[in-house]
């Protein structure tokens, strides 16, 4: 029919974009699978408006490998092309597109966030071909099937086709160092990356499965061999909430992550159509410790066609820890990923989404409030770290955010205030939220607070010193202390003091005899009129500088990094020990009771580990036998 040239200035539009485009070769086949599944759309559309009266049918679309060959063929059953459309969409538009691509792009390229995201459309399959032909017949009747090829240079070719039925069929001629993509699994797995949830069947090759036949005796197994349909055309996230159940939401978690033995904990659908439109489904997976490996599951689709899964500025940091798809045509991909943070429609997206999760949070903590303190462990650190990352979040975090107590009660902070207010304020008028990091190994400190009737919190999620840093900021006259940064006595003052059983001259000779024995460097010693049911030594450290420890270690600034390993040892002078070792004459003995006290409060810390650890228990046996 004819043989042309395409009007573009640029004259080797080829080597320049195959080169730019080298790491992300891939995407051809997801720009020619996208192209034929809006070719099919349209045409559903107009079979839905009457515009196309005859058969729509259940056209599919067909990928198929000819090795001997080194074809691979795109066949749709779409609206097709005739020969001025070839002309107009892909000898002026296609080309124009990557032309302007080349021109906009040029030096700018290198940022790898812009070329992986340009939809280069068709002209991406010269990115692995020698040559590309179009074989197309148009759904309107009367037109000729055409038959375009082009090598990629500004000519092409354009002649008649024998073609009979409607459609499009790319053929793409695979260049030597493409070989790749002539391979099945290649191909399938590039399908099962992109396309897997596109709205048009897509059928790669074809399976054998069995059936049963016939009834009782009679039945018997054959093997029929169908298409393999590598997608699924609806996928939850595109349905009304409605017509879900829960576990249909379980199962589309397994079809996003067939890896992944756990289910997870709950689902956000997400469907907003104004002032952008977005629709999605995020889940709260159990989070386990390794956090760095848990991140970045999240999907970002456009109109089912998958992009990419790092979201990095378009869900809140705090969220990247959730699962599940997200699939909006406004979030802009041909831009850089620092743009994106100070793109209005992103930062609407991101807010909206962020919002989303705070209300599903308090809708599940009103609905069953049970269920809710079940899942707290595996919730918080998402919900701590979304507190203290974003503002909006934390303005809501107090209808659901959970305070459990030792003792396995869960208080909101309206509700832990409204227990422990009157208790816990000190004669200065602050209200001390006790709290503990560890069960186990703060055991003496916590059965000390809840002796004297205090409620202590378990707070043992790794960002917490963080956590608790924003609420004394935020929140009236409160502040915490760990059960073991301090006597208790000294954690919440009262008016009421123990009067010492010792004397001043008594005091000071004590404090002689213990400097003796104990490390200066180490332990700051604290005489201190107690209980005297309380521990004769007790072993702190105080709650400001292990906090700054903490922070530190979990992301701070390092100003405290460097401090050396410093306690408080109070010295409980009500405790009829204190006494013994004060009034013991021998010197042998005197040292051996303070050592002996030492290492234990040393043991009730978890502090006495080696050489010190092997003396104590000689020691113990000895005094024993
Ligand atoms: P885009 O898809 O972004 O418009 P492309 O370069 O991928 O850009 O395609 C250019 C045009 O060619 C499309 O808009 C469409 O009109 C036409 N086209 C491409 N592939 C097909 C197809 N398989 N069937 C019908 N028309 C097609």
């Amino acid at each position: 029919m004819s043989k042309g040239k395409i009007n573009v200035s640029v004259e080797n539009i080829f080597p320049l974009i195959k080169k730019f485009l080298y790491s992300d070769q891939e995407i051809f086949l997801r720009e020619l699978i996208s192209n034929a599944t809006d070719a099919t759309l349209k045409l559903k559309h107009m079979s839905n408006i009457g515009e196309y009266k005859e058969d729509y049918g259940e056209p599919i679309i067909e990928v198929k490998i000819d090795k001997k060959k080194s074809k691979l063929h795109i066949i749709d059953q779409g609206i097709g092309m005739t020969e001025s459309e070839v002309k107009k969409y892909i000898n002026e538009v296609a080309f124009s597109g990557a032309e302007e691509f080349i021109e906009k792009y040029k030096d700018s390229a290198k940022d790898s966030g812009i070329i992986g995201h340009f939809g280069l459309g068709f002209y991406s399959a010269f990115m692995v071909s020698d040559s590309v032909e179009i074989i197309s017949k148009s759904y309107k009747k009367s037109s000729p099937a055409i038959h375009w090829s082009c090598d990629g240079s500004p000519e092409f070719n354009l002649v008649k086709s024998d073609k009979k039925n409607r459609g499009t069929e790319i053929i793409l001629n695979i260049s030597k160092d493409s070989k790749s993509f002539l391979e099945d699994n290649t191909i399938g797995d590039l399908l099962k990356k992109y396309n897997r949830f596109m709205p048009i069947p897509i059928k790669f090759g074809t399976k054998e499965v069995s059936k049963k036949e016939g009834e009782g005796k009679k039945e018997k197994e054959i093997k029929e061999t169908v298409d393999n349909i590598i997608n699924i055309t609806e996928p939850a996230w595109t349905k009304n909430p409605k017509d879900l159940k829960e576990e249909d939401y379980k199962t589309f978690y397994k079809d996003l992550y067939p890896m992944n033995f756990e289910d997870p904990l709950f689902n956000i659908h997400l469907n907003v159509d104004y002032p952008f439109n977005l629709t999605g489904i995020l889940y709260f997976p159990k989070i386990t410790n390794d956090i760095n490996l848990q991140k970045d599951k999240i999907q970002l689709f456009q109109n089912q066609v998958f992009v990419t899964d790092n979201v990095e500025g378009i869900v809140p940091e705090f969220l990247t820890l959730l699962r599940g798809v997200i699939d909006s045509p406004d979030i802009p991909l041909n831009v850089s990923r620092s743009y994106l943070q100070v793109d209005s429609a992103v930062k609407k997206i991101s807010n909206y989404i962020t919002r989303k999760v705070a209300d599903k949070l308090n809708s599940l903590f009103k609905k069953d409030r049970k269920k809710f303190e079940d899942k707290w462990n595996d919730i918080k650190v998402i919900i701590e770290y979304g507190m203290l990352s974003e503002d909006k979040f934390f303005e809501k975090s107090d209808n659901f955010t959970l305070y459990p107590s030792t003792d396995n009660n869960f208080f909101t902070y309206d509700e832990l205030m409204k227990k422990i207010k009157k208790h816990h304020t000190d004669k200065e008028g602050k209200t001390i939220i006790l709290y503990t990091s560890n069960i186990e190994e703060q055991d003496s400190y916590i059965k000390q607070a809840n002796k004297k009737g205090y409620t202590v919190l378990l707070l043992d999620s790794p960002i917490v010193s963080h956590l608790i840093q924003k609420l004394e900021t935020t929140k009236e006259k409160i502040s915490f202390a760990r059960v073991d940064s301090d006597a208790i006595e000294n954690l919440i003052k009262k008016d009421e003091e123990n009067i010492s059983k010792l004397n001043e001259k008594d005091e000071e000779k004590l404090k002689l005899d213990i400097e003796k024995v104990v490390p200066k460097e180490k332990y700051t010693i604290q005489l201190q009129a107690m209980d005297s049911e309380a521990s004769p030594f007790i072993i702190t450290q105080p709650e400001f500088m292990r906090r700054m420890k903490d922070m530190q270690n979990s992301g701070g600034n390092s100003m405290f990094g460097n401090m050396p390993e410093m306690y408080n040892l109070i010295v409980n002078t009500n405790n009829k020990l204190i006494s013994d070792i004060l009034n013991t004459k021998t010197k042998s003995k005197k040292e051996r009771l303070i050592k002996q006290s030492l290492d234990l409060a040393k043991l009730s810390q978890n502090l006495l580990k080696g050489e010190d650890l092997t003396k104590f228990i000689k020691r113990s046996f000895d005094l024993i036998k």
